[in-house]
């Protein structure tokens, strides 16, 4: 029975209709890696690079960052990995890092990468190296218009810059998360240069609610499932179908199976998230057929309240 169960777990998630669904892991330190393959998640959808570091006084080195990229890797191999650039600040503190007044909305993520190049050259170096490889997708934190696009491609020309002749032919795929406001507007000037987008549900909602995610009286001011968040998620989905970009995310909200219908009719390509998770949100795909979720969402989008959306979702 135990065997019944691990192989189920195993074979590709699908709606009831038997159309696949990509469902791939958040890994965060080491430790987790054996997890992605047991409960049948391929690809990592985002590694939290500042998380796999933390317990560091210093940052590693690029051939440092190489080697525990290269493990990582090998063992997701030949499925692709998505390696976020580091995003400290906010409530991921490094050391060194000044005190700020209002860490969340400081100096975080792409950045203080850009604002402190010494920060981010070394793991650019490492995933130039790392991408002649494997299949590497480079995902961007916290990025809010395109001309931060363009000032991380010249880091990154610099870095790959140092690889040995001949071996900088391979790109990584380039990504953003989609977690402020600004990003969610500004889709259509970064799209030409992207190959996707992860929409980061966590931050999206502290932001378009500007409520702190880590502060629990504030819980009920943060709604990531709301009307508002809905309309959001729509929007960004149906951007990035007009620009064929692939969208997936990889907020908590990819594993919250009162928002999968939602999103499934969106036309989100796939979902990262923790893989312990992935057997749950499975079970619930298998039952769900995409015209009926269709319906909900076109009676979702028009709900006045978050009470009125919940009803809604708790209908299906
Ligand atoms: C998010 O903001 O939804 C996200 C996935 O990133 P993190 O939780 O690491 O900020
Ligand atoms: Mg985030």
């Amino acid at each position: 029975r135990q065997q019944a169960i691990e192989a189920d777990a195993l074979s590709p998630a699908t709606d009831a209709d038997g159309n696949e669904f990509s469902i791939g892991a958040n890994v965060s330190t080491l430790a987790e890696l054996p997890q992605v393959a047991r409960y049948g998640c391929r690809e990592i959808g985002l590694l939290r690079t500042e998380l796999l570091f933390m317990d560091r006084l210093t940052l590693p080195n690029a051939q440092e960052q190489y080697q525990t990229y290269r493990t990582i890797a090998e063992a997701i191999a030949p499925h692709p990995m998505t390696i976020r650039l580091f995003d400290f600040g906010a409530d991921k503190m490094l050391e060194e890092m000044p005190d700020e007044a209002n860490p969340a909305l400081g100096h975080r993520g792409i950045r203080l990468g850009l604002e402190q190049p010494q920060l981010l050259l070394p793991q650019l170096k490492a995933i130039a190296r790392l991408s002649q490889e494997f299949d590497i997708k480079m995902l961007v934190p916290m990025v809010n218009q395109v001309e931060e696009l363009h000032q991380l491609s010249e880091l990154y020309q610099q870095a790959a810059a140092d690889l040995p002749p001949g071996e900088h032919t391979r790109q990584p795929k380039l990504g953003v998360m989609v977690e402020t406001p600004a990003a969610v507007m500004n889709i259509d000037a970064m799209a030409p240069l992207l190959d996707f987008i992860s929409i980061g549900t966590n931050d999206l909602t502290q932001y378009l609610y500007a409520a702190d995610r880590n502060d629990p009286t504030l819980s009920k001011w943060y709604r990531p499932v709301s009307p508002a968040m809905i309309r959001a998620l729509a929007y960004c989905c149906s951007r990035a179908k007009a620009h064929g970009l692939n969208i997936t995310l990889c907020g908590e909200m990819a594993s919250d199976p009162k928002a999968l219908p939602l999103l499934l009719a969106m036309g989100i390509d796939g979902l990262s998230l923790a893989p312990t998770q992935r057997p749950l949100i499975k079970s619930v795909l298998a039952r769900l057929n995409i015209n009926q979720c269709q319906q909900l969402l076109n009676r979702a989008l028009k709900t006045q309240t978050t009470r009125e959306l919940g009803s809604i979702l708790n209908s299906l």
